[in-house]
């Protein structure tokens, strides 16, 4: 899909565009970019093109150029499950990494050039991430967790959480000692970041519930940061946002129902936040049209409407907001959904297209570890970009339209945009059979008859 290995790296020169850089500065036409390598060598007017080497001159008259998109929340290894259940219980280790290979490629036909998997099953996700920086797999830039740190209260999963040892993407982890244990192993197998699941849903009660004490947290942020290596929280209460913030977690996933001390916590630790309002909103916007339940739609929409002011309040206090869509699930299907959160950061924090595209690009780049050495276009940066078929400075629904995207440059390598999508069947024991969607009783099957 790109030309890794190839040996022979051809130069690109992009003519003509209208930049977005990504900074927050207006866009600029009639502007030219220099590609050599995995690097921005110049941007200007009228560039000359460099002699004696092969270049590939692309005509960008009437497109706009930017950043490739940085989804900070994706689950490439999860397989797109309707259910808990399946996610946890029909994804065998090796069917889960073919799986994970074949989805990641459409990322990168998304527009994705980055995403950090904070989480992943059968702790795959540092071999994903090495096999694609090798070039055996085509996919964007990752950076990647392994299994999330649980207590044994459990995380999103309720019950189908063990209480010990590993299942799917959960790591129960019963002590203070066990907890550094884990960090520190999976620092050694090649984590990016380490995740926590600060809250946890338990049957028959409202909402998330925090499971984890700050000591704890701060065993799990201490030992992680003293190798070097930052810690992603999984919060969907208020108290959990404070006590992550407060412990040292650097990216806090939803900050669900953020209050006042929890976001000072935040500015005065310098957390940042990817809130992750797309699967939220996917569920509430459309989840009748895919059979969702009518609660899940109410909890969800209400759970967008009462962090959007808050988040609006941090966005003004300077804390860095990242942009995540957790694709990987049936109601997030990978290379579908990771513009949305622009679109959301526009609708309901009242951003400027601009902010928000800086959030999925600029900002992004912290959570690939790579902040300040990708997600703008500058002289100097990595070569990930994107030259897409409108104006996103007016319009960021455009950037989630793939038909729009002319050239998705990875690693300084053209994607590949032109072939069918990816296309495949559902694998032997994949999908849960539901026996039906409701009772069969007497009175249903005989209200028809007149009785
Ligand atoms: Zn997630």
């Amino acid at each position: 899909m790109t030309n890794q290995g190839s040996g022979e790296l051809t130069s690109l020169l992009l003519r003509s565009a209208t930049l977005i850089d990504g900074t927050g500065a207006a866009p600029q036409p009639g502007i030219d970019v220099l590609v050599r390598g995995d690097n921005i060598e110049a941007i200007g007017e009228r560039l000359a093109a460099p002699v004696g080497e092969a270049v590939e001159q692309i005509d960008c008259l009437g497109l706009t150029l930017m950043p490739g998109l940085i989804d900070a929340h994706c689950h490439i290894t999860f397989g797109e499950p309707a259910s808990n259940d399946e996610l946890f219980h029909h994804r065998p280790p090796a069917t889960s990494m073919l799986l994970a290979a074949f989805n990641v490629q459409k990322l990168l036909r998304a527009g994705v050039t980055g995403f950090l998997d904070a989480d992943c099953i059968h702790d795959l996700g540092p071999a994903l991430r090495d096999g694609i920086a090798s070039g055996l797999v085509a996919g964007p830039r990752m950076a990647s967790g392994m299994n999330a740190l649980l207590t044994a209260a459990g995380g999103t999963a309720g019950r189908l959480i063990p209480d010990e040892g590993t299942l799917g993407y959960a790591r129960t982890v019963g002590s203070i000692d066990e907890m550094v244990r884990v960090t520190r192993q999976q620092i050694k197998y090649g984590a990016d970041w380490i995740k926590i699941h600060v809250t946890g849903l338990i049957p028959g009660r409202s909402g998330e519930l925090s499971v984890w004490s700050l000591d704890e947290l701060r065993a799990v942020c201490d030992t992680a940061h003293a190798l070097d290596t930052p810690v992603v929280a999984h919060c969907r209460n208020a108290d959990s946002t404070r006590s992550a913030a407060i412990a040292g977690v650097d990216l806090i996933l939803h900050a669900s129902h953020m209050d006042h001390a929890a976001l000072e916590a935040v500015i005065d630790a310098g957390a940042s936040i990817a809130p992750t309002f797309t699967f939220l909103a996917n569920l509430a916007d459309h989840g009748h049209t895919v059979g969702a339940s009518a609660a899940q739609v109410d909890i969800f929409r209400d759970e967008i409407e009462a962090t959007a002011q808050m988040m609006r309040a941090a966005f003004d206090a300077g804390v860095r907001l990242l942009c995540g869509s957790e694709s990987g699930f049936s109601l997030t299907p990978y290379g579908h959904w990771h513009a949305r959160e622009m679109e959301l950061f526009v609708e309901t924090l009242g951003l400027s297209p601009l902010e928000a595209i800086g959030c999925a690009t600029r900002n992004g780049a912290f959570a690939l570890r790579l902040d300040g050495r990708v997600g703008t276009v500058e002289v100097g940066r990595l070569a990930d970009l994107l030259v897409v078929d409108g104006d996103p400075s007016i319009d960021v629904r455009v950037l989630g339209d793939r038909r729009r995207l002319r050239h998705v440059i990875s690693r300084g390598q053209q994607v590949e945009l032109s072939g069918p999508w990816p296309q495949r069947q559902t694998l032997p024991g994949e999908k849960v059979g539901n026996w039906s969607r409701q009772l069969l009783t007497w009175d249903l099957v005989h209200a028809t008859d007149g009785a």
